[in-house]
């Protein structure tokens, strides 16, 4: 079992952010969360850091609309996108929601790639396509994480993977998925690699400062 790598448990709360000026300067790396509301973003987020409070912050009042970032070293961030979909918002803060996180998705150019949280009883809402149509305008990378699959039985969520994998391949050119839960951890490891990869962190090589 891979163990966890050290830079994720490092991770601590930065800022929140309404607008993109409000962001730090657009250097080094970001990797965004995003996800419809009550897919399990903040469990996943929680699962990957090792940090239970780490996505609480994204749910204090005050915090739950805007871009939460926290930082993992000088260069590298995850930011927790504002969750959607809540059935009861009013079309403005729906029409809101959409505003900030296309502008983030397409403007931010140190954004390396988007986790997106689905549901494995509930995959591909239209607004997860939306996300999707967003990073493939850019050619931006995005993984899912099909979550909570520890509800169904493993053939009925390894084929609503496949489903999406499928879809992917048609329509998608730079989406992938894996399923996971954070009750079980499964697919934590995965997620892990899918990271370091997009932090360059599997290329470093291994640090030798001591020697010579
Ligand atoms: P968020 O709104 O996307 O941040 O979702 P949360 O992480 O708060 O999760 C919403 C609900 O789903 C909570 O009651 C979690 O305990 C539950 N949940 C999240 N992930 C899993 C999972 O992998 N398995 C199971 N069984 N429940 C989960």
């Amino acid at each position: 079992m891979m163990t966890q790598p050290p830079i994720y448990r490092r991770a601590v709360f930065r800022l929140s952010a309404r607008t993109l000026n409000q962001l730090p300067p657009d250097c080094g790396w970001e990797v965004a969360f995003a996800g419809r509301s009550n897919a399990g973003k903040s469990s996943a987020l929680n699962v990957i850091t090792g940090q239970k409070s780490l996505a609480r912050t994204s749910k204090t009042p005050g915090r739950t609309q805007m871009i939460n970032l926290f930082d993992l070293d000088t260069e590298r961030r995850l930011v927790d996108l504002p969750g959607y979909g809540f059935a009861k918002v009013p079309e403005a803060v729906r029409r809101e929601w959409g505003r900030a996180t296309e502008r983030y998705l397409t403007h931010r150019r140190c954004l390396r790639g988007l986790i997106l949280l689905m549901d494995v009883r509930h995959p591909l809402t239209d607004l997860d396509l939306q996300l999707l149509d967003w990073c493939e305008l850019r050619l931006l990378p995005s993984h899912t994480l099909l979550t909570k699959v520890d509800k169904l039985s493993r053939g009925k969520a390894g084929a609503v993977l496949q489903k999406l994998q499928n879809r992917y391949a048609r329509s998608y050119r730079c989406a992938t998925a894996q399923s996971f839960s954070a009750l079980d951890g499964r697919g934590t490891e995965a997620a892990w690699s899918v990271l370091n990869d997009w932090f360059q962190l599997a290329e470093m090589p291994p640090l030798d400062r001591h020697s010579g």
